[in-house]
């Protein structure tokens, strides 16, 4: 006899039959016509994008570039936190990145609640207390945008030879708009 096991407590050694196959039917149609075997790691655009994990957001799309042409770091928010800077740093001395973009957006979940806001919701959804979560909430996007370009620009290992702008995407109309 066996029991549903709540998703929160499942083990992670179990692997649940039948979850993913949607996804993974739909890669090997991927596959069957795949054409980036053999491929560099480079960003060929030169292009690195730092942005929001929002579904809403098509990094490459959006800037029209396709697959190998970008470097890209997605968080909630699209914020240059340390991992942020450490992709970044890579990107400008071994990937070929002499351009970076820091694309947060309209609408966007952690800038429009307060850190409270969101641990209560995710209580709510969770059932068991998020009181210790961080979520780092945005008050201010703009100033906050300025504050993660100038990081980026006065990193010691990111050379003045590289752009950096700090852009807003419009999830309503898909255009983005340089701040600074
Ligand atoms: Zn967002």
């Amino acid at each position: 006899m066996s029991q549903a096991i709540p998703r929160t407590r499942r083990s992670a050694n179990v692997r649940l039959v039948g979850d993913f196959d949607d996804l993974l039917a739909a890669n090997k149609e991927f596959a069957s016509d795949f054409r980036l075997g053999g491929f560099d790691g480079v960003a060929h655009a030169g292009v690195a994008i730092v942005t929001c994990m929002d579904s809403r957001i098509e990094p490459l799309r959006m800037l029209g570039l396709k697959a190998g042409d970008a470097k890209i770091f997605r968080n909630p928010g699209g914020r240059i936190t340390p991992q942020a800077l450490e992709a970044l740093v890579l990107g400008v001395h071994m990937l070929g990145v002499n351009r970076i973009l820091v694309v947060p957006h309209t609408r966007c979940a952690v800038a429009s609640h307060s850190e409270q806001e969101l641990r209560d919701l995710v209580s709510a959804s969770a059932g068991v207390d998020a009181s210790w979560q961080q979520f780092h909430v945005v008050e201010d996007q703009i100033a906050s945008l300025a504050e993660d370009v100038q990081m980026v620009r006065s990193h010691p290992l990111i050379p003045g030879t590289t752009e950096v702008g700090g852009f807003l995407y419009d999830v309503d109309t898909g255009l983005i708009d340089q701040k600074f």
